[in-house]
């Protein structure tokens, strides 16, 4: 969907928010992108859902690819899910949020849904028939997180995708396991951050000694990696110890880079299913446990991520893949033909698939350009008096100096994939 920035919800705003530290908050808060609750909790307003919606589709994309079959779990829990795995404990999990019910039952906010979905789905996988099975959601995670300073990098309620697969064998498991994590590399990679994004290792659980985070490297992120020359050898900083003697590698050759998890794979094995005592039944009619693997993504951390990696000191920089808008038009003047001019590029590029925020408001030139370029969006085109006698419009990337005269035409196209 398309729109003007006279009827956009949310205007820009000039002052850097006081209470925020994080650039990727202070910048979605000026730019209207977010609305602060308090500390840790975020509103996504249109522009800022628009680029959620992206990044939820991409991954959309990518893990129905993988047969992954998209629900949604409730946000209330059971006391009971969690108690059987011992994760009901504060002392366990240090970041419930816990509330009671009218008549005192107990219920939990959501902040994983591992043992929430298995217990659902031991109702439907009863036999090796019904194995493997794939499924995922976007959900609002509820954390009492002791700290939050890192804007949504590190929310109180933040999105996450979550999958869990289930299989008959760790063979299947495991080759499932990788599949995900090629999935997962793509889903980076057209977030456009791929190339600063590392799988790495880190603490597992009681299955496996190590867990697999995707780890992108970035001087807001929290955490601390350790990794090679040419970057083939990724460790995170809490298992640096173990992790380079698995790998056979001189720890003091490996040097720290600040960064930010943005994603996190586990094989369970069959450790929660016989915590929970969930089997199936196999082609011997044999009751045998039944092998899990969780995989998350950071779809707000991920967003955050993007911003602190690429915006300057004029605004946010979105790449194209998940920007809220690929091209902003800036009118300049309400001259009939500038207006008719306008209308008629922003209707070609809508036709064509292109989504657009045209700048109709009567505004200074200066005051367009520089919203313009704190809202992100990659392409700005100017029309005005001169463009139009010109016969072509002026183009210019978001991050680059140059201004380019263009014709309707060739603008059009250079969308239109
Ligand atoms: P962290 O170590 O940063 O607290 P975690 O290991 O507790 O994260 P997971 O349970 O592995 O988090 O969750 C999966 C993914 O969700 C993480 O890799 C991260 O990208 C994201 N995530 C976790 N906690 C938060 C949070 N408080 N705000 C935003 N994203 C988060
Ligand atoms: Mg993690």
């Amino acid at each position: 969907m398309s729109m003007k920035v006279s009827q956009l919800f949310t205007k820009t705003s000039k002052t850097v928010p006081a209470d925020e530290t994080a650039k990727n908050a202070q910048l979605l808060i000026q730019a209207g992108f977010v609305y602060k609750v308090m500390a840790g909790v975020y509103s996504y307003l249109p522009l800022g859902l628009r680029v959620l919606e992206n990044i939820k589709r991409i991954v959309r994309e990518e893990m129905n690819a993988i047969n992954g079959q998209e629900l949604i779990m409730s946000s209330l829990q059971r006391k009971e899910t969690w108690e059987g795995t011992g994760r009901w404990d504060d002392e366990v999990v240090d970041v419930w949020f816990k509330t009671k019910l009218k008549d005192d039952t107990e219920v939990g906010l959501g902040w994983s849904h591992e043992e929430a979905i298995l217990e659902m789905m031991q109702q439907f996988i009863l036999s090796y028939k019904d194995l493997p099975s794939s499924v995922y959601q976007f959900q609002t995670k509820m954390r009492n997180e002791l700290r939050a300073k890192s804007g949504i990098m590190r929310g109180r309620e933040f999105v996450m995708k979550d999958m869990y697969s289930l299989h008959a064998s760790q063979e299947d498991m495991d080759a499932y396991y990788d599949g995900v994590i090629e999935a997962y590399k793509r889903c980076y990679q057209r977030f456009g951050i791929g190339d600063s994004t590392f799988v790495t290792f880190a603490s597992g659980g009681a299955f496996t000694k190590f867990s697999h985070e995707f780890q992108t490297i970035c001087d807001a992120g929290e955490d601390v990696l350790y990794v090679n020359e040419d970057r083939s050898v990724t460790v995170n900083e809490e298992v640096l110890e173990d992790a380079s003697k698995e790998l056979g590698v001189d720890k003091n050759s490996l040097v720290s880079v600040k960064s930010a998890e943005v994603g996190n794979i586990f094989k369970f094995g069959t450790e929660k299913s016989e915590q929970m005592g969930i089997y199936y039944t196999d082609s011997q009619g044999q009751q045998k446990p039944i092998y899990l693997a969780s995989y998350g993504i950071g779809i707000t951390r991920v967003m955050g991520v993007i911003v602190e990696k690429f915006a300057d000191d004029k605004g946010l920089v979105w790449p194209e893949n998940i920007a809220p808008f690929t091209v902003y038009i800036a009118q300049l003047g309400a001259d009939e033909d500038v207006v008719n001019a306008c209308q008629e590029l922003y209707n070609d590029l809508i036709t064509n698939g292109v989504e657009v925020l045209w700048d109709d408001r009567d505004a200074r030139p200066g005051e367009k350009f520089a919203d313009a370029d704190l809202y992100g969006i990659p392409y700005r085109v100017v029309v005005s008096k001169k463009t139009i006698a010109s016969g072509s419009y002026e183009l210019k990337h978001r991050t680059s100096d140059d201004v380019k005269m263009v014709s309707k035409e060739k603008l059009v196209n250079m969308f239109t994939t």
